[in-house]
């Protein structure tokens, strides 16, 4: 069963790192941009630009790190199983979220 699910889990995960990236390219060029632009009112302004776009940027660079972690685990035929009990994640679960490293129940544990 596990063998089945995998191929579409995998390709959302390819066409979610695909979209990931391309995000980040472009987090990357608006982040030269406002470097770049001299004619900032304010520094106060400027620095929140910055910050703003470099937590988005690690954000998305959580995800991509996410995302690679579970295409490993597909290669290394663990995929779909929760990495703290090794027990089956779930199809609800992963449905929601395909790059999920744990079982609904071990995530709450983390979460709290
Ligand atoms: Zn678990």
């Amino acid at each position: 069963m596990q063998s089945n699910i995998e191929p579409t889990y995998t390709a959302r995960l390819r066409s979610r790192r695909m979209e990931v990236e391309k995000t980040l390219g472009h987090l990357s060029t608006e982040r030269h941009q406002v470097e770049s632009n001299t004619e900032w009112l304010n520094e106060t302004a400027y620095k929140r630009r910055i910050t703003l776009l470099d937590r988005v940027t690690a954000w998305y660079r959580s995800e991509m790190a996410q995302i690679d972690k579970a295409l490993n685990r597909v290669k290394d035929k663990r995929y779909g199983f929760c990495v703290a009990c090794h027990k089956p994640i779930g199809m609800e679960h992963l449905e929601l979220s395909p790059e999920s490293e744990y079982c609904p129940s071990c995530q709450s544990l983390q979460e709290h």
